[in-house]
């Protein structure tokens, strides 16, 4: 297991350090985005989305889990599973075919669905220190 740890000061360097990532991801990556509300999960999640060529806005769903985004260098599947009620409804809206695919997913509160999440995923998880500051970020990235 690799694990480097990224801090960020502002939430353009964790756009900015997303986007790098999106740029270079490759087809059949999974990422699992965790940590507390507002701290910074879908602003990672867009600067991703900007690295791998998506020029449509990319926010959080309220009512969906999964939003697909066609129109970059690979297929993008952003799940946000925070309302989800049971990992049931992940084989309901097919995640097998996103997780196991040709494109990229991002899986937001993915410890909500541990259970699910294959061995291979990229863990990208975002702290707050608010002893160093209110846009103080701490990102710790683990491959496996
Ligand atoms: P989440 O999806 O985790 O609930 P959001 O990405 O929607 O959180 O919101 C994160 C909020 O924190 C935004 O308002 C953003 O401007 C702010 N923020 C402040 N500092 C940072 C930082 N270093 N990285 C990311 N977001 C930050
Ligand atoms: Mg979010």
């Amino acid at each position: 297991m690799a694990q480097i740890i990224i801090e960020t000061y502002s939430p353009k360097e964790t756009f900015e350090l997303a986007k790098k990532m999106g740029e270079e991801a490759t087809g059949g990556q999974i990422f699992s985005l965790v940590g507390d509300l507002g701290v910074g999960k879908t602003v990672f999640t867009q600067g991703f989305a900007e690295g791998l060529g998506i020029e449509e806005p990319v926010n959080s769903p309220t009512f969906t889990i999964l939003q697909v985004y066609d129109e970059g260098r690979l297929p993008f599947y952003h799940f946000d599973v925070y309302r989800i009620g049971d990992v049931e409804e992940m084989y309901e809206i097919g995640y097998e075919d996103c997780f196991f695919g040709e494109g990229v997913s991002m899986v937001e509160w993915a410890n909500l669905i541990e259970e699910i999440m294959p061995e291979e995923t990229i863990g990208v998880t975002i702290e707050k220190d608010v002893e160093k500051g209110f846009d103080y970020r701490r990102i710790t990235i683990e491959r496996p």
